[in-house]
């Protein structure tokens, strides 16, 4: 028999109580939070999908790897299985461990960036593009068209745009583009894969300038999920082996551990230049550690190792992908407007669409995560113009080119049932719609502004 239903293929050893709550409990928090569902606690949240980073449930191996942690200073055991784990999947000879991927970021964006300088992405995450811009240089965003229609049907919405790619090399001139970089998944373009023929070009666009090719490469196991389910000639390839070919295209990546390497917390920079490895070198010696353990643990690296191996199962990844096509068909036949094709971590709900009567201006977006945490105890991130929208010259307010709200399934930890809340409450929020307001902002840092703004109901 060959069963429709796919299940989750693990057991669960040790569980973690949620503590539920009362819509009226949580009405007082979130005024208390300022309507910013990063201040909340974890304990007033009774589904977390704020984010897939560093929130998942490592396995036994995982475990055990812990207790054989090595915690030398230098030359740890367990620097020697990560480091050897991410040669063999990388084939980058330099290796710096980091405490987490915008470490890695800054150790490297801080020595090619600069005023003057231009980064170039199918789309820069949030900490990717902070630290390009703390750095002085640009960070510029070249998704391909499709990318930003959300019910188009398209297999890899994550590519880069090849011509504005081009086109912004020459208008910038090749010797001040610091790097291209692709991020794959392609995390705030909606989770959307990276084909290899995508990745192919760049690396031939990149040949043709004399330039850097940058892997993001957080979530590079999901990607190469899509690849070898759409991509013609990856079929008989195995996950593992489709990643190692695109992180062969490129000079160097990054990666949070949070994500793909099935850890809470770690990152690492991996490079072919020696010499741009002696310079970021330089500085991780200086602010995350020597350099065979960065900002980590020894325990903390032996995890790494092994979950960088377990994200490839093929029974892992397939649940993994289907666990989150669930939630977004569900939503879907719903009416709830998503972006289409459902991505890996994360379903990504067009909060335009499902508030039309709330202007951009008032973050249609903080307010569906809002009253998602209201109405159910749901936690979700909105990417939309609280994270990218901003004032030009002239005071005007320039949006963000959509307005998201992203719940982020954490690997391995909620079940199916937890999932079918989710929905229930996703019925209950389209009912109720025509009556809920957007938000001004009342507090903004200069950077990342929404892991900490303060809000108010606009009326
Ligand atoms: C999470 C993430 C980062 C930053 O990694 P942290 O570990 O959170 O510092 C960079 N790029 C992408 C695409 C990410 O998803």
């Amino acid at each position: 028999m060959h069963a429709k239903v796919t299940i989750e293929p693990f057991r669960i050893k040790t569980v973690e109580p949620i503590r539920l709550s009362s819509e009226e409990e949580r009405k007082d928090w979130l005024q208390k939070a300022h309507y910013n569902p990063f201040l909340l606690t974890s304990d007033q949240v009774i589904i977390d999908l704020l984010t897939d980073s560093g929130t998942s449930a490592m396995s036994t191996e995982q475990w055990a790897g812990i207790m054989r942690g090595d915690e030398s200073y230098a030359g740890a055991r367990s620097w020697q299985r990560m480091e050897a784990e991410i040669q063999d999947l990388t084939g980058f000879p330099y290796i710096l461990p980091t405490h987490q991927g915008r470490a890695a970021e800054h150790l490297l964006y801080s020595k090619l960036g600069g005023s003057g300088k231009v980064f170039i992405s199918n789309t820069h995450f949030d900490t990717t593009r902070a630290n390009i811009e703390f750095s002085g240089a640009q960070a510029i965003d070249c998704p391909v068209e499709a990318a930003l229609h959300p019910e188009e049907e398209a297999p890899f919405k994550g590519n880069i745009d090849l011509e504005k790619l081009e086109e912004n090399i020459l208008q910038h001139g090749a010797e001040n583009v610091g790097a291209i970089i692709l991020t794959v998944t392609n995390n705030s373009g909606g989770g959307q894969p990276v084909s290899m023929q995508n990745a192919r070009a760049v690396r031939n666009m990149a040949d043709k300038y004399g330039l850097r090719f940058i892997l993001d490469a957080c979530r590079i196991a999901e990607n190469a999920y899509f690849i070898k389910q759409r991509e013609a000639g990856y079929q008989d390839k195995s996950y593992r082996e489709i990643a190692q070919e695109m992180f062969r295209l490129a000079d160097g990546a990054i990666m949070s551990a949070k994500k793909d390497a099935l850890v809470n917390m770690g990152g690492f920079l991996a490079l072919k230049e020696l010499d741009l490895a002696l310079q970021c070198r330089t500085t991780l010696i200086i602010t995350e550690g020597y350099s065979t353990y960065g900002g980590l643990s020894g325990r903390d690296m032996e995890a790494i190792a092994i979950g960088l191996r377990e994200v490839f199962d093929p029974h892992y990844l397939e649940y993994r992908i289907r666990s989150t096509t669930y939630v977004g068909e569900k939503l879907h036949e719903m009416g709830v407007p998503i972006i289409r094709p459902v991505g890996g971590h994360a379903v990504y709900i067009d909060a335009k669409a499902f508030y039309p009567h709330i202007p951009p201006e008032e973050f249609p977006g903080q307010a569906l995560a809002c009253q998602l945490y209201e109405a159910g105890g749901i936690r979700a991130c909105e990417i939309g113009s609280v994270m990218f929208g901003h004032y030009d010259e002239n005071g005007r307010f320039i949006p963000a080119k959509m307005e998201l709200v992203r719940l982020a399934i954490p690997r391995r930890v909620y079940t199916q049932s937890h999932m079918d809340y989710t929905v229930e409450v996703f019925r209950y929020l389209l009912d109720q719609r025509e009556q809920v307001q957007g938000f001004r902002i009342t507090y903004e840092p200069p950077f990342l502004r929404h892991f900490t703004a303060r809000f108010e109901k606009v009326n």
